[in-house]
Formats: structure tokens, sequence, C-alpha cells
């Protein structure tokens, strides 16, 4: 039987997990890319910041060893290997996916992809032009860094997160403008090493998506901890600039003044150049490629997924996207599901939440009761001396069901599945208290909260 041709343009989690499972199921799959294989989550995202966060924690940790009975001696960070550890991470994780890649015969192009037509691709590389053809297009080529009309990439001393993440040496001070989920990890990193770290924020709270009452005790933590931050503050314009420090003009009047300034007030779609227009691919107004719950374009055989089609810029939703573009173009009816999609922030401590918050669903018209259990009260979090944060609980007062969760501590990351699945199957604060946890776990939280919403946690008064 003939096998059905996809081409994928863009290889970041959208793209390369959507050839995987397209090859799965028997297509013939050619991936375009013109950078690196992974692309912006493998290589400047996710796993890169997720890295030099991982170094800084052992080192935070480190410096606590004496609290724990151990003696580390003189303990040192050292910002050049953490940086090469981090480019090791990389380098294996995308030896993985070129290893997979070959085994399952997924054809991949170095180049710049366009479109021609509906089913033909001009590709632009270092080696000359080609075309490729294919029945199913799938476009997965994610986002780009904001600027600010005063504030671009290409001036001294202002940096994006990738070329944070290509620094050389420690700066000394650092000013982020921005105060979301990148913002904040970029944040704790630094200011675990020693850098002076000044955040500004337009909002009137950090992580401006986030439940106010997590948002508000993590800037309190960030504080202590010696971080300045400025909310409900713009950026005006800049006063000077050099490879030597950057001095900001803020809307109030005040200068800021740091070595290096990270900008990171959002991202874009990466939609423009590509011929989409040319062949009618609907693209909103803020640049996103339109399409509907089975990742299909307003134009036969043409897909999109990931950062590109705007929404929840995250890793896991574009390779959830993907997966499902691929199978539709590939006649397995599925459809995209986002009631449940965890959103992290690395961060010391983590955030994690999913589903909604008390105020979403408020406002959303529904009668709720709550739950919280501190890690203060958990046996295990003593036992990490990480007794900072709490797991809420949000759920439905007519059904029981259990319909948002947040939680602010340590692996609070980890943690957040068990209340995602709880959300996506229906389970009841009931059903989620009667479950035994083992103990001592950060996971016995959960089930106390539960136990909280009919003021039955054991725990805690
Ligand atoms: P991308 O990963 O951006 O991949 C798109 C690819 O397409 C790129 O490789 C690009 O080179 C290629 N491309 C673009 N145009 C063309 C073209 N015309 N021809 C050929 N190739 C092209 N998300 C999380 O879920 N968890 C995190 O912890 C997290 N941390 C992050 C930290 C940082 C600093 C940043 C910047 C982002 C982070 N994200 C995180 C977001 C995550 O990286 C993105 O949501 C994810 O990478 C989107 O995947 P994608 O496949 O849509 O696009």
């Amino acid at each position: 039987m003939k096998k059905e041709k996809i081409a994928i343009i863009g290889s970041g989690p959208g793209g390369y997990v959507a050839a995987i499972r397209a090859s799965q199921l028997g297509a013939d799959v050619t991936v375009i890319e013109e950078e690196a294989i992974g692309g912006t989550c493998l290589n400047h995202g996710c796993i890169p910041t997720k890295s030099l966060l991982a170094s800084a924690e052992l080192f935070n940790s480190l410096k606590e060893a004496e609290e724990f009975g151990v003696c580390a001696g003189e303990i040192k960070a050292d910002f050049a290997k953490m940086m090469e550890r981090k480019s090791r991470v990389v380098d294996n994780l995308s030896d993985g996916i070129k290893m997979i890649f070959k085994k399952r015969g997924i054809k991949l192009i170095n180049g710049r992809g366009a479109l021609i037509s509906p089913g033909r691709i001009r590709v632009v590389s270092s080696l000359g032009v080609e075309e490729v053809n294919a029945s199913k297009i799938l476009i997965t080529t994610g986002s780009k860094p904001t600027a600010l009309p005063s504030l671009d990439f290409k001036q001294p001393g202002i940096l994006s997160s990738k070329d944070t993440l290509s620094l050389e040496r420690l700066p000394k001070s650092i000013l982020i403008i921005g105060g979301g989920a990148i913002g904040l990890e970029f944040a704790c990193f630094f200011n675990a090493l020693g850098t002076s770290v000044t955040i500004v924020e337009m909002m009137d709270q950090l992580l401006p998506n986030e439940d106010k009452r997590i948002s508000r005790q993590m800037a309190q933590i960030l504080k202590k901890r010696g971080i300045k931050i400025l909310l409900k503050t713009r950026v005006k314009d800049i006063v000077s600039q050099s490879n030597e420090g950057v001095t900001c003009l803020l809307e109030n009047g005040d200068e800021v003044s740091a070595e290096k300034l990270i900008l990171s007030i959002g991202r874009k779609p990466n939609s423009q150049g590509m011929g989409l227009e040319d062949i009618g691919v609907h693209i909103d107004k803020r640049g996103s490629i339109s399409v509907n719950n089975k990742m299909e374009t307003n134009v036969t055989g043409i897909y999109a997924a990931g950062d590109v089609t705007g929404g929840m810029l995250l890793a896991h939703v574009a390779s959830a996207e993907g997966i499902i573009a691929v199978e539709n173009a590939l006649g397995i009816a599925s459809q995209i599901d986002y009631s449940t999609i965890p959103r992290c922030v690395y961060t010391f401590p983590e955030i994690a939440s999913v589903g909604q918050t008390t105020d979403e669903a408020l406002i959303s018209g529904k009668k709720i009761k709550t739950g919280r259990f501190p890690f203060s009260a958990s046996g295990k979090a003593l036992i990490m001396d990480q007794t900072v944060g709490s797991v809420h609980l949000v759920v439905e007062e007519r059904t029981d069901r259990i319909i948002g969760g947040q939680i602010i501590g340590p692996h609070a990351t980890e943690l957040i599945h068990e209340i995602a699945l709880a959300i996506r199957s229906g389970i009841t604060a009931k059903e989620l208290s009667v479950t035994i946890h083992a103990h001592p776990s950060l996971s016995e939280s959960i089930m106390e909260a539960a136990h909280s919403v009919y003021k039955k946690a054991i725990h805690i008064l």
C-alpha cells in the first residue's frame, strides 16, 4: 500500500513528536528544520533553563547541607561548568531524537521551508533550493521573543532568553523585564548564584495568569531573598546602554541600571515569510495560524500546531496538538482537550496549576468548595526541609468534582499530575480523600487537601 506523505515544517516539540507519531501510524514523513532539531524547547527553552535551575538548586541545597549533618566543605558555583553541563544535556537529548528519526526512517532536511501551494514546499538551504511534495503538511514553526519599541535584542546588553543561555560570564546584576514564568525562572537562577536581580512587571502581580494568592506568596519569597520587584511599572526608554551596562527610564521617572537586561515580555508566532497568506491560510491579528480542535487550518490538507497557533505556549501543548494534527491527517478522528493542561513554573519553590483557579470558577458562575493543605504540616516536606507552600483544590459544590488545583512548594511540577488526572477522570474530592497515599510522601498533602474540603484534614486544626 502506498504510504501517505506528510511534511512537517519545524522540529520543536510540536513537530518532532508529530513526526514520530505519523511514522508510527505508517506515514512517509519529512521534517524541515532551519536550525537545530528540537526547536526552542530543547535548544533555548525548557531543557537548558531547567538544567541550569537544577545546578542552582543543588548549589542551594549544598549551602544547607550542614543542617542535614553533611559537611560539604567549601561550596563554589562554577557558572561556566553549569553552562557546559546544560549543553551536554541538550546534546544528549537532541542525539536521542536524531536516533529515533533515523531508526524510523523520518527524513530530516536542514533548511528554511515556505509553502508554494497546498502540497508543495520550497526548502532553501546552504545546499541550494529543493521542493518537497506531500499530501498533508503540518506547520509547527513555533514562536520568537517579543521586543519593545525602545528595546530590541540587537542593542548591546539587551538579552533574549536565548542570548541569556549563551552568556559566557555570570553578570553582577540583571534587570529582568517581565515577571512571567521565564522571567522568574531566570530570577531564581541568577539570584541563587549571587547576581543582584531586579524584576520589572507592568501588571499588578507576578505570573499574571496564576492564582493571586500564590503569586503574592511567590513575590514575598523572592523579596526575602533580596530580589527587587517593581510591579505596575513600565519601562519608558533606554537612558544608556553598552556591553558594560544598561540604564532604563521607568514610566514613574525612576531609573534602574544593571549589567545585563533580560527582556522576557512574551513571544509571538513564527508565521511570517512562509507563503501562508499567499495560499489563503487564515492568520489572526496576533499572527497566530487559526485552527479548529482537529488542528486543521482553513486550507484542506494543511494543519498547524504548537506556539504558531497561539493559545498556551507550552511544550506539552505543542506535542499534544502535533499528535492530534497528524492523527487527523492520517484519518484518525481526534480532538484536542485543553481542560487539563498543567502550567508549571520551575522557580524555588515550584508552582504548578491545572484546571480552574478559585477566581476563574467564581467568575464562570460555579458554586465551589475549596481545600488547602500547607507543606509546613507535611512530614515529608519537613524531612526535606522544604516546608514553604501549600496545595489548593477547587471543587464544584454540586458534584463534588475536582475542577482545579494549584500547588506552590517542593516538587509541585510533579505533584500536579495527580490533580490533572483527577479532573480529567471526574474524580470527586471524597474519592481523592479516601485514596490511601503513602507515608511519608509529598503526595499525602493532596489527599489532606481533599480531606480539608470537609474540614477533616488529619494534620491541621
Ligand atoms: P518551537 O519549539 O519554537 O520549534 C519551532 C521550530 O521551527 C524551530 O526549531 C524553528 O527553527 C523552526 N522553524 C521556524 N520557521 C521555520 C521555517 N520556515 N522552516 C524551517 N524551520 C522553521 N514550555 C514548557 O512547557 N515548559 C517549560 O519549562 C518551558 N520553558 C521555556 C523556557 C524558555 C526560556 C522559553 C523561551 C520557552 C519555554 N517553554 C516552556 C515554551 C516552549 O519552549 C514552547 O512552547 C515550545 O518550544 C513550542 O514548541 P513548537 O514546536 O510549537 O515550536
